[in-house]
């Protein structure tokens, strides 16, 4: 890998796209992750890629993570999967597989990668790179299994889940293993992730969504101006040599478009979502209201309508804990789910 080119600078965030349509064409945003592995498997400085999907095994869906060794099997993984993924355990059987790896995870299983991989020489060697997600919320296999029940659509007869979201507001795409393709509204599916239904846990306590133990950290950069852009971009931060080098590498070869858009500016454009989802303080009371245990000293000097989206989200996380609250929530009209997803992303931007 050659020396850091003097325009990526670590710590910064810049929003750019792999050059390749091929990748920018299956990815979630720019492509800037499967460009980066492709580049690396390209160039040999890694021997496999260690990516994520949804897919259906024993007859159950759920989120798996795999091994890509070629440029089609890491596009095969491209895009978002909005679910629980055993990340972490697969790096822990990297130590039974020759060869380096590049990782992709989400903020909380970098965290727990960077702890696990400082007590661990061994596997360090074999992790070349760790790119993590900016990431905000994710569900349980349990999501999926009642959402497909909801829609007639048999879970063990479930190859892939593709979102895209260049269709109208968006669609997820269902691959069958018959080939047959069923598809359901990103917004549907979205607004009973955003309502807090089977979500993730650790979600509830989440208060570090930006990847910041990874080397590389990769999301999507949704203002009005990138919006309007034909091209779709991701917002990336490089957080070590090694990230920053690769990145300047792939720009000197032109596979990789980028342009400074600044951590600040970054910040102050998402600060209303930032306070939001960073802040611990609203949790504690929602948590007390419906029935989880408060993580953190008690705290009432908090913001009122935060505290209440939090409940909403927190109550339906309940309710789908227990298979009569999973019949009650998905008996409910989908317009219903919207309208509370819609009131505790308003609620949360005050
Ligand atoms: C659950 C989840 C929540 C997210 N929330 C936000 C958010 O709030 N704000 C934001 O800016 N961005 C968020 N993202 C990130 C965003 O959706 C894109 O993944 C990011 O912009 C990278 O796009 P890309 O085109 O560069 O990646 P791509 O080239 O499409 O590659 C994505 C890579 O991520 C891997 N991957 C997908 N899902 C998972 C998963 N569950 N676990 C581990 N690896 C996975 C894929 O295997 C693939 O290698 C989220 C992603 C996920 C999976
Ligand atoms: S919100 Fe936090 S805990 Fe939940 S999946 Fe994302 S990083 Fe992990």
């Amino acid at each position: 890998m050659g020396a850091v080119a003097p325009e990526v600078a670590l710590g910064e965030l810049y929003v750019g796209y792999a050059a390749d349509p091929d990748i920018r064409s299956v990815a979630s945003s720019g492509g800037v992750v499967s460009g980066v592995l492709t580049h690396l498997l390209e160039r040999h400085l890694i021997d496999a890629a260690l990516v994520s999907r949804i897919t259906s095994v024993d007859g159950r869906v759920c989120g798996v993570t795999e091994l890509a060794r070629t440029k089609q099997q890491v596009l095969d993984h491209a895009g978002s999967s909005y679910i629980d993924t055993p990340v972490v355990n697969r790096v822990k059987a990297l130590r039974d597989i020759p060869g380096k790896v590049a990782v992709v995870a989400l903020p909380c299983q970098a965290r727990l990668l960077k702890r696990l991989l400082a007590r661990d020489g061994a596997l360090r060697q074999k992790v070349a790179l760790v790119i993590g997600l900016f990431c905000r919320g994710t569900v349980t296999r349990q999501f999926y299994e009642d959402i497909f029940g909801r829609y007639g659509i048999d879970q063990a007869a479930v190859e892939s889940v593709k979102v895209d979201r260049g269709h109208l507001k968006g669609m997820v795409y269902v691959r069958l293993r018959d080939q047959q393709e069923r598809a359901i509204p990103f917004a549907t599916l979205n607004a009973y992730r955003m309502a807090g239904v089977h979500a993730k846990r650790y979600c509830l306590w989440c208060d570090e969504h930006l990847s910041e133990q990874a080397d590389l950290s990769v999301g999507d950069i949704f203002t009005k101006e990138f919006k309007r852009r034909p091209i779709k971009h991701s917002a990336f931060i490089c957080r070590s040599e090694t990230a920053a080098d690769v990145v300047a590498q792939m720009q000197c070869d032109g596979l990789l478009e980028l342009e400074l858009f600044g951590i600040d500016r970054y910040r102050r454009t998402f600060s209303r979502l930032e306070r939001y989802s960073n802040d611990l303080r609203p949790r504690r009371v929602a948590a007390r209201l419906t029935g989880f245990k408060p993580v953190g000293p008690p705290s009432w000097r908090v913001n009122p309508a935060h505290c209440l989206a939090w409940t909403l989200f927190m109550l339906n996380r309940r309710l789908t804990g227990s298979d009569a609250g999973r019949r009650l929530v998905y008996g409910l009209p989908s317009s219903l789910i919207s309208l509370v997803s819609l009131s505790i992303k308003a609620l949360s931007r005050i």
